[in-house]
């Protein structure tokens, strides 16, 4: 049997109608940038987050990148991050000009620790990115404090948190404004790349729209150096035909995280700690074990797709050596890094799927 780590077949079967209706509705009105597709995502979007405002872009890193520049971040400003995320989290600061502080996560939910944060702030600091990893949200009633306590801005990075709470609050309406990724794997992905931005601020989503749009407020007029990145009528329109089975999606991957919660019991593999304050949307479930690779090469000889989330920590990538930072420095990012594996996880998966990844682990 072969379960992959992530398919799209069974959500491309279930709205085979709906895709190709998008498509030709698209075709038909042969108008492809900033237009009704566009418009009507975005508040859609929106309504289901709770934001007053959504604003199209063209990926996830764009749209924290557009965040922070609209919030005026940039050179000689200091971001905290965690040091436990995807790149794309970091590289946003560094592409606003601004330099990235990296915070180590807690062990148990993989967040970023908020009884470190104060630690990192200094007269710099100017914003925290609180990354909602794997789709359980951060402790966010501390962050919420700490930046209230600092006066920093909060942008929050829900790339892989569509739809996630915490203490009954939608994920993306705690801070200044939130980046949304659809990249296809995401927990609500296009046919392609796209992202969004959230916000309940006015003049923020003016200021969003403009930089995306050449830093124009209307046409050929350019208030800002802005660039281009706008989600495309086509990738909205896919959007608009996946948004409402997203939580169906999410259900179904809660369904699917039950199972392995329950039914994995192997001493040798840590089940991931679901915080009773957060309903989550297991965009990943992580696993930790100390035989990881073994681990991982038995799963793979099994035919079970596996993936890790992620094997290099921010502060030892090459690309941020500049930061001086040095091994050690972040111990429980660095043993995430090293014990952690990504099972099978998607919407459609079949019980005997489950039943073979759980029996696959069960047996190791
Ligand atoms: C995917 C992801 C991003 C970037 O989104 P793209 O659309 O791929 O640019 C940012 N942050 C996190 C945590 C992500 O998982």
């Amino acid at each position: 049997m072969k379960v992959p780590f992530v398919s799209f077949l069974p959500m491309e079967r279930e709205l085979k109608s709906e895709i190709k209706g998008a498509f030709e509705r698209v075709l038909e009105r042969s108008w492809y940038i900033e237009g009704a597709e566009d418009e009507s995502f975005e508040k859609a979007f929106a309504d289901y987050i709770g934001a007053k405002y959504c604003v199209g872009v063209g990926n996830g890193l764009d749209a924290l990148v557009m965040a922070l520049k609209a919030l005026d971040i940039g050179s000689g400003d200091e971001v905290i991050v965690p040091a436990n995320t995807f790149i794309a989290s970091v590289l946003a600061i560094s592409y606003a000009g601004a330099t990235p502080v990296l915070v180590d996560p807690e062990a148990d939910t993989f967040n970023i620790d908020p009884e470190k944060i104060e630690a990192a702030v200094t007269d710099r600091t100017k914003a925290i990115i609180p990354v909602h990893l794997y789709g359980q949200a951060c402790k966010m009633d501390r962050i919420v404090e700490i930046a209230e306590k600092y006066d920093l801005k909060i942008i929050e990075d829900c790339a892989q948190a569509h739809g996630a709470t915490y203490k009954g609050k939608t994920t993306g309406t705690f801070g200044d404004a939130a980046g949304y990724s659809f990249y296809p794997g995401k927990n609500l992905g296009a046919l392609g790349d796209a992202g969004a931005v959230v916000t309940d601020n006015e003049a923020l989503e003016k200021k969003i729209r403009a930089l995306g749009n050449y830093g124009s407020d209307y046409k050929y007029h350019h208030i800002y150096k802005g660039n281009n990145s706008r989600l495309d009528e086509m990738q909205a329109a896919f959007l608009s035909a996946k948004l409402p089975i997203l939580e169906k999606m999410n259900d179904e991957r809660r369904r699917v995280a039950q199972r392995y919660l329950t039914e994995i019991k192997n001493p040798a593999v840590v089940l991931p700690y679901v915080n009773e304050d957060c309903v989550h949307v297991w965009h990943v479930f992580a696993v930790k074990c100390d035989r990881r690779d073994e681990l991982e090469e038995y799963l793979n000889s099994r035919g079970i797709g596996t993936n890790k989330h992620y094997p290099t920590p921010v502060h030892l990538q090459e690309c941020y050596k500049d930061l001086g930072y040095k091994e050690g420095d972040f111990p429980v990012a660095e043993e995430i890094s090293r014990t952690e594996l990504s099972l099978p996880m998607y919407y459609g998966m079949t019980d005997e799927e489950i039943d073979y990844v759980i029996e696959s682990i069960n047996r190791f």
